[in-house]
């Protein structure tokens, strides 16, 4: 049986820079866009030329991408022609394969929003449609509040919908704006729709405001629509957009989607998923959400002992789809409540083979529970466990010795008299016969600290070059005999891999050493440097 043909459509770079904190550059936009052409993503929307300058310079060139790549912006406005009108100019110039318009098909909406008529918001839809055809563009047309409008007249949204499809809009794409609407709502009005325009013709764009923009787009296609619109990592204005890194390996892993559609991501394609979106947070500068479906870290990680044990004989007794599809990796976590089998998956894992029977094994499991009463959580950080586990079987060289450390902070007037807070670190660190004595400011102590410690390793200073920290985070913990802090940091080199450590006392500082350090040897490790 031949499958039907379903469409992504991505709108990261458009409406997913409408997230809070997300600044998309020029270079960024160029990067992703040639991301999710390789991911093999049908359309990409790049943004709104004429909006703003970087949108402008965006689309005025032409990019080299096997993906359509669309430029977004209004209909004429009400009450001018399609050949005066400045912002419909700058989209037909703008060097895009297709262009998606976004008109209003609320009559709510056109009344208060627009303060037009009815009709006159019909004639822009056909105008500015008919207009991009004939400049030999692709034409999509975003129906804004199409579902709330529906409810409220449902002959006006169907008139905007039909409008733009009579006057030869490729796709029809009908937006969930507010995001209010329930999956059950979704596929009674698309399939309403979709005997007035040919389910082939018509897109779903869903927000995320109930949580459930996936499962709106699902209930689309169910009901005919063929094109999915969306972003990674679920971007977007509020809540977000529907999120195509989990749509993508539904569509493709589960049969009743699977064995009726086909989309433009193929399996080797499908294995980048975890990848990609873990390179947009990372553009982003902002630490992947490790619960994240399919991609996250914790996606396949197991915890408890007797799920331990099951996973390793067979895996999908507790998982649903092989995480290997999708890019991502099986995890078993050493935890409090971990068992043997647990911690022996987990050394196999990392590439540690112990016997089962080893005494070692019985040592490492009783200091892994010991920290972790202290407060140390090793789920979360998988460097700091790997070193501990190759330190009690003994294959950890003590690379250098941090004689001391020495931290202040200190408020004072600068030289223009304005009150400012400085940090200074020194730091004493023996290499071999070496005594290196490293100084360096800082916006806080630890940030002092750690370029102090990272200033001269000596002879594993360039193993050291490529790494960064990428996130600190920091909580008390009430443990045993008073409050305790404990420091989370997360690392990254030079290839992008990234690792997690973790320290644990009573002065924050010390925490954050004891974390910074673990990190520094664990690249030492990790680089195979010499001893
Ligand atoms: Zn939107």
């Amino acid at each position: 049986m031949s499958r039907e043909r379903l469409y992504l459509f991505d709108t990261t770079l458009r409406d997913g820079a409408q997230t809070n904190g997300v600044d998309f550059t020029l270079a960024d936009k160029v990067a992703i866009a040639a991301m999710l052409d390789n991911l093999g993503i049908d359309y990409v929307e790049g943004g709104y030329p004429g909006a703003n300058p970087i949108d402008t310079e965006l689309f005025a060139t032409k990019h080299d991408l096997h993906t359509t790549f669309t430029a977004f912006g209004m209909t004429r406005r009400p009450g001018r022609s399609t050949s005066n009108d400045p912002g419909l100019a700058a989209l037909l110039e703008a060097k895009a394969d297709a262009i998606c318009f976004v008109a209003k098909s609320s009559a709510y909406h056109v009344r208060v929003a627009l303060e037009t008529t009815e009709e006159e918001n019909l004639a822009s839809i056909r105008d500015s449609v008919t207009a991009a055809k004939a400049a030999g563009r692709e034409v999509l047309l975003d129906c804004e509040h199409f579902f709330d409008g529906y409810k409220a007249n449902p002959k006006y949204a169907l008139a905007c919908a039909k409008a733009a499809y009579d006057a030869g809009a490729r796709w029809v794409v009908l937006c969930d704006t507010n995001g209010g609407t329930l999956p059950h709502e979704i596929e009674a009005i698309v399939g309403d729709v979709v005997k007035l325009i040919p389910g082939d013709h018509v897109g779903i764009h869903a927000h995320n405001d109930t949580e459930q923009a996936v499962a709106n787009s699902l209930a689309a296609v169910r009901a005919g629509a063929r094109q999915i619109q969306g972003t990674l990592n679920g971007l977007g204005e509020r809540c977000g957009n529907a999120n195509l890194v989990s749509l993508i390996p539904t569509l493709k892993l589960k049969p009743d989607f699977a064995e009726k559609f086909e989309i433009g991501v193929d399996d080797v394609q499908l294995k980048q998923l975890a990848h990609v979106s873990h390179a947009l947070d990372e553009l982003l500068n902002r630490a992947p959400n490790r619960h994240a479906p399919y991609v996250g870290e914790s996606a396949f990680a197991t915890k408890a002992g007797i799920h331990a044990s099951a996973i390793m004989k067979e895996p999908q007794t507790y998982e649903h789809v092989k995480p290997e599809t999708v890019g991502n990796k099986r995890k078993v976590l050493v935890s409090d409540q971990g068992g043997r089998s647990n911690l022996v998956a987990e050394l196999e894992r990392i590439g540690l083979n112990v016997d089962k029977d080893d005494a070692r094994l019985t040592r490492l499991l009783e200091t892994v529970k010991e920290r972790e009463a202290l407060g140390y959580a090793y789920e979360a950080a998988d460097a700091s466990f790997e070193l501990l586990a190759r330190r009690v079987l003994g294959t950890v060289p003590d690379y250098f010795e941090v004689e001391r450390f020495h931290v202040g902070v200190e408020q004072r007037y600068n030289a223009v008299g304005e009150l400012i807070t400085v940090a200074e670190a020194v730091v004493k660190v023996k290499v071999g016969n070496d005594t290196m004595m490293s100084v360096a400011d800082g916006n806080g102590p630890v940030n002092a600290l750690d370029v102090a410690l990272r200033k001269d390793l000596g002879k594993y200073q360039r193993y050291i070059e490529g790494l960064r920290l990428t996130d600190y985070r920091v909580r008390i913990l009430n443990a045993g005999t008073g409050a305790v802090t404990r420091v989370l940091i997360e690392s990254e080199d030079e290839k992008g891999e990234r690792w997690s450590t973790v320290g644990v006392s009573s002065n924050i500082i010390d925490a954050s050493f004891q974390a910074l350090m673990d990190s520094i040897i664990f690249k030492l490790v990790k680089s195979a440097a010499p001893a």
